[in-house]
């Protein structure tokens, strides 16, 4: 009898493993099942349709007549309930389906501060397309907006706020913008951006409240004691792993569902990839979570091979993600951070990696061109980390390097020398690296 796979969430992660068990298993029976309405769109996408720049045609890369190739069967319902000894998953409209293998998909969610007041109309966070919508709808009516948190989709929000003439606060908690991952000049040069946007920037002030007036947000208090006028207010103080399945199951949790390397959790026929897995690195014998779109894709690869039963287990790439940070655009790859606790997040926020903020006995070199910034962080014969802000010619060659720990030695001294040198040597590392590729 063909096995049946049920994937439940219809994001990179689910979709991506949908695939790849379609390529392994030409008979199985596979149904996703995803919360929304829309099909498959970019996530990451969603910054860029909230200022405008693109019009939401533009987040479906894929049209839906893929899952009719790959003989997937969608299905749009919320699951409500596993029951894993009969292996039988119910849908909120009743619908029952059976699996022999489940892969749990589902993604992690905004947090929200237990505050008064956090429920009002007008307090949006971003997590999908309907949210991003709501946004778009507000900001018509809107005259100011504040907007808190930290990490990229803070950024986001407060650009796609100010984008539509709404004047707009941004409230950092820290002193300076992502202070645990960049370095005090790349958080000014988002700054400067931000200002220039004409968003105003509020340093040393966090939430404390918010006030409300017929149901809607009028107000917030801050914790000086100040208040702030406004109709929206925007909350990207971090994410959390979607657990109730998980939870509802007894699955072994942390803060995401626990899963080994083969991304199988403590029930051996359910696995669980993307945003919603804690999956365990054995190279460091550490669970982590990233909120990366790349990764999600690869977990969903692995996870599908292994949910066919082959494949080799997940090998923790080093993270990256290439996006704008208040206009400029930036890349981080691998360990760049400062080791410290990120003041404006109380968890991982979107389009973020623990591994960022990750300090490794590295050597930092800087090379500093006006806007166009690289920062590395060296190992003794491998580049551990690296942040590539402005010109991106350097971008990707440096995913290259670091991915593959290639081995740097014999042009370290080069790269340690100052600014003016550190592009020139790792042009020729690069090319080094490619001609012996290709030899
Ligand atoms: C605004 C924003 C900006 C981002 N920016 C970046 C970026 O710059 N770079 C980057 O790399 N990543 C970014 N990300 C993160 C990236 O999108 C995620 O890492 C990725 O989407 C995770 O994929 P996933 O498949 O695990 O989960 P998701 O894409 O979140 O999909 C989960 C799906 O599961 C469904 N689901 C949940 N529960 C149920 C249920 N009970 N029943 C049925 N369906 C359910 C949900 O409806 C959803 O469709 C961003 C995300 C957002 C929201």
């Amino acid at each position: 009898m063909a096995r049946r796979y049920v994937i439940v969430g219809n994001g990179p992660a689910g979709v991506t493993a949908a695939e790849t068990i379609r390529q392994h298993d030409a008979a199985g029976d596979i149904r996703i099942v995803g919360g929304e309405d829309a099909g498959f769109y970019s996530r990451p996408g969603l910054a860029y349709l909230l200022t405008g720049a693109i019009p939401e045609q533009r987040l479906f890369s894929r049209p839906d007549s893929g899952y009719e190739r790959a003989r997937v069967q969608r299905t749009v319902g919320t699951v409500r309930e596993i029951e894993p000894r009969s292996h039988r998953v119910e849908l909120v409209d009743g619908e029952v389906l059976r699996y022999d293998r489940l892969l749990l998909a589902v993604g992690a969610r905004a947090v929200r501060p237990p505050l008064p007041g956090i429920d009002l109309q007008g307090v949006v966070t971003m997590d999908n397309l309907e949210d991003a919508r709501r946004i778009l709808r507000l900001v018509k009516r809107a005259r100011r907006a504040c907007v808190v948190g930290g990490g990229i989709t803070a950024i986001e929000l407060a650009e796609g706020m100010a984008a539509h003439g709404v004047e707009t606060h941004y409230l950092m908690r820290g002193d300076r913008y992502w202070g645990s991952v960049l370095d005090p000049h790349e958080s000014a040069l988002v700054e400067q951006r931000l200002t220039e946007d004409g968003i105003r920037i509020h340093r040393g002030l966090e939430l404390a409240g918010v006030i409300g007036r017929k149901g809607a947000v009028s107000a917030v208090e801050t914790t000086d004691g100040g208040r702030l006028a406004c109709d929206i207010l925007a909350v990207a103080i971090g994410t959390q792993p979607r657990l109730e399945l998980a939870l509802q199951m007894g699955l072994a949790t942390g803060r995401g569902i626990w899963t080994d390397p083969t991304f199988q959790t403590s029930d051996p026929d359910i696995f669980a990839a993307g945003d919603a897995a804690e999956v365990l690195d054995p190279a460091t014998g550490k669970r982590g979570i990233d909120s990366l779109w790349s990764i999600a894709i690869e977990h969903g690869r692995v996870a599908g091979e292994q949910m066919c039963g082959g494949g080799q287990p997940y090998r923790r790439p080093a993270p990256f993600n290439v996006t704008k940070i208040g206009g400029v655009t930036t890349t981080l790859i691998g360990s760049v951070g400062s080791g410290g606790r990120e003041a404006d997040l109380v968890t991982l926020a979107r389009g973020d990696s623990h591994a960022w903020r990750e300090q490794l006995d590295g050597f930092v070199v800087v090379s500093d061109r006006e806007a166009n910034h690289l920062r590395l962080v060296l190992g003794a014969d491998r580049i551990m980390g690296a942040v590539v802000m402005g010109d991106q010619a350097l971008s990707r060659p440096l995913q290259h390097l670091i991915r593959e720990r290639v081995d740097i030695r014999w042009v370290r001294d080069r790269l340690t020398q100052g600014p003016a040198e550190v592009r020139q040597a790792l042009m020729s590392l690069v090319e080094r690296t490619v001609s012996l590729g290709a030899a």
